[in-house]
């Protein structure tokens, strides 16, 4: 048998018994034959990585940790949602990835996002492994009051795995400041210290960084500056859909509008706006971050837009696609729409959020597209450079901080481009990212031994 075909045969095999081991934990198994199916040509120069079952060790988190979270509503009633934290790996450093709070979480869930995380943090260059959690909570009409009883029972309980040198948490879906600051109070009560590093994502007034709130939707923009670039083409001008409303999305807007860029359409899980004159940010803002409003208010108050809650966000003509909503949001259909209209470039703002048959429709056509463990790396590269400050318990600039996540998101670029023209697949960005991620995990998953 050729070296390649052994490759091919033995990295099967790793896959179908990692299926095995995970039956029914759909998103968590997509996201693994997303990153290890890129991994051919790299095993085949280090076939040691199958000798030392690396592929089966990355994809086995070191510990998983699910636990009740009881808490109660205004009035009294009681209520029990399911905690997760998953430590997934610590071979670069310690666990650092987000908790999201939304009914949809479970362990899949979890899982598939602890496992792009270890290799979007890897990409950073920072010193941070990959963890994730979260809960099945739905934080939806819920008052100050009880968003603020939610978070301290899940911090009750949690706690004891937590720590600055041990797992370090921060927002995602659901989880903003509000949250980050209620978990943050409870863990310094019980701990009785002010550990800042313990989590990011914090409010600038108590310790947080700024640009941590606008990272991962600046960084997504600064990405597609650089996917951009490539082809000689720049933001001025393009036309631009932004899906979501929430944090990642917002800051997109914003970043894409200061370069010159016109997003005409965002959405939540109601429906999308279009707005042919350019999505007013400022309107947004205000309906969602203010008020706590859904999208459709956008349509209602600003002239010439328009609300739909059937059809596809994708079906909108535009240069530049950023899926910034959720997981599997752009499936199949919706590549083939952006493919018709002409879109040159699609980079995901949110963790998963285009299907792999979806990818390889844009790859066919030739569309640009970055990945989510690249494009939205920002946010978690300036958690990182929270811990640096809280560590140092110094504080640097908005201009300073927003310099370095540039130059972050310019690196991260380039070593996409590099690994996926060493490694045969020039243009590539997903050989591109899983490679580089994977070798630098798995360089440091051999050194440490067989813990
Ligand atoms: N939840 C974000 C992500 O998906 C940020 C994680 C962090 O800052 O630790 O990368």
């Amino acid at each position: 048998m050729s070296e390649k075909n052994l490759t091919r045969k033995r990295l099967e095999k790793a896959v179908e018994s990692i299926e095995n081991l995970n039956e029914g934990q759909t998103e968590f198994l997509q996201a693994v034959r997303e990153v290890y199916g890129s991994l051919a040509p790299v095993l085949e120069e280090n076939p040691e990585c199958f000798d030392q079952k690396v592929l089966e060790r990355i994809s086995e988190p070191e510990r998983q940790i699910i636990f009740r979270v009881p808490w109660q509503d205004d009035n009294g009633e009681v209520h029990i949602n399911r905690g997760f934290r998953v430590e997934f790996n610590s071979a670069l450093g310690p666990y650092k990835g987000g908790l999201r709070f939304h009914p949809s979480v479970n362990l899949s869930i979890i899982k598939f996002l602890g496992f792009e995380q270890i290799f979007k943090n890897a990409l950073t260059g920072k010193p941070i492994g990959g963890g994730k959690g979260g809960a099945d909570f739905n934080p939806r009409g819920r008052s100050d009051d009880e968003i603020m009883r939610f978070c301290q029972s899940f911090m009750t309980e949690l706690y004891r795995h937590l720590g600055e040198n041990r797992d370090i948490p921060a927002g995602d879906i659901g989880v903003g400041t509000r949250e980050i600051g209620y978990l943050f109070g409870q863990y310094k009560r019980i701990a009785n210290q002010y550990e800042s590093g313990m989590i990011t994502g914090k409010d600038p007034e108590w310790g947080g960084t700024l640009v941590r709130n606008e990272a991962t939707g600046y960084g997504l923009a600064y990405f597609v500056r650089e996917m951009l670039a490539v082809q000689d083409e720049t933001l001025e001008g393009k036309t631009v859909v932004v899906s979501g409303s929430g944090n990642v999305a917002t800051y997109a807007i914003e970043k894409v509008e200061e370069l010159n860029g016109r997003v005409v359409a965002c959405s939540d899980s109601d429906g999308y706006v279009y707005d042919s004159s350019g999505i007013d940010l400022e309107l947004v803002k205000q309906i969602k971050q203010v008020e706590r409003g859904r999208i459709r208010v956008y349509a209602e108050r600003k002239e010439g837009a328009e609300f739909h809650d059937e059809g596809s966000i994708w079906s909108i003509t535009c240069d530049v696609a950023l899926p910034c909503a959720t997981q599997n949001e752009l499936q199949a259909d919706d590549a083939k729409a952006l493919v018709e209209n002409g879109c040159m470039v699609v980079a995901e703002g949110a963790n998963m959020p285009a299907s792999i048959e979806a990818i390889d429709i844009l790859h066919e056509a030739g569309v640009a597209f970055g990945p989510g463990k690249a494009a939205n790396a920002g946010g978690v590269a300036v958690s990182a450079l929270e811990m640096h400050q809280n560590a140092s318990r110094d504080a640097l600039t908005f201009d300073e901080t927003d310099r370095r996540l540039q130059e972050i998101m310019k690196q991260i670029h380039a070593t996409c481009i590099s690994t996926a023209r060493q490694y045969g697949t020039p243009g590539n960005y997903i050989h591109g990212a899983n490679i580089a991620g994977f070798k630098k995990v798995a360089n440091s998953v051999l050194a440490l031994g067989v813990i």
